[in-house]
């Protein structure tokens, strides 16, 4: 870091002012720009040695290599890794959300079936649903057909296109064996 400190020429006054080139972190002695030109290496991927060759180069002055391993040592991988603890507690958490939901019902279909009735409940308390699209899942069908027989059911073409095509490629292949 540069430091540059004045003093004014005007011998009644001679105030002295100090400039640093970077500030620290809040409350701290850490100076700002030598850390985050840690942090960027080493969320970059990218060899710390190269980076501090390319400034050279350019006539910059920057930190020293066991600056840098200091901070990735003590501050920085500490922070990436309870990061990551984090980020995987909730993933995990979230993931039991759903696996309580298909527990709570048994199976995959039956799961689907469930996340339908709620999604359905949900958005009949805010709009008035007239025409409703799903694939042929035949429990969301019956309960279409005989609780909600005023919302109007269609079947999803692609689900329909699947099926038919996966029918026909069955029927090609056995046609083709018999006449081979
Ligand atoms: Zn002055």
């Amino acid at each position: 870091m540069a430091e540059v400190v004045t003093v004014c020429v005007n011998p009644q006054c001679g105030e002295r002012t100090t400039w640093f080139s970077q500030p620290n972190f809040h409350g701290t002695k850490i100076a700002a720009g030598k850390f985050l030109l840690s942090y960027g290496i080493i969320l970059a991927g990218t060899s710390a040695t190269k980076v501090f060759r390319a400034l050279k180069h350019m006539g910059m002055t920057c930190i020293s290599l066991t600056t840098f391993f200091k901070y990735q040592r003590e501050k920085l991988i500490p922070s990436i890794y309870l990061h990551w603890k984090k980020y995987q507690a909730e993933l995990l958490d979230e993931l039991k959300t759903k696996e309580e939901l298909r527990n709570e019902v048994g199976s995959s279909p039956a799961m689907e079936y469930a996340g339908f009735c709620r999604s359905m409940e949900y958005l009949l308390s805010l709009v008035a649903v007239k025409t409703f699209v799903s694939d042929r899942h035949s429990s969301i069908t019956k309960h279409m057909r005989e609780k909600l027989s005023d919302i109007i059911h269609y079947f999803d073409i692609w689900h329909i296109k699947k099926k038919v095509t996966k029918v026909l490629t069955k029927i090609v292949d056995v046609k083709q064996l018999q006449s081979g």
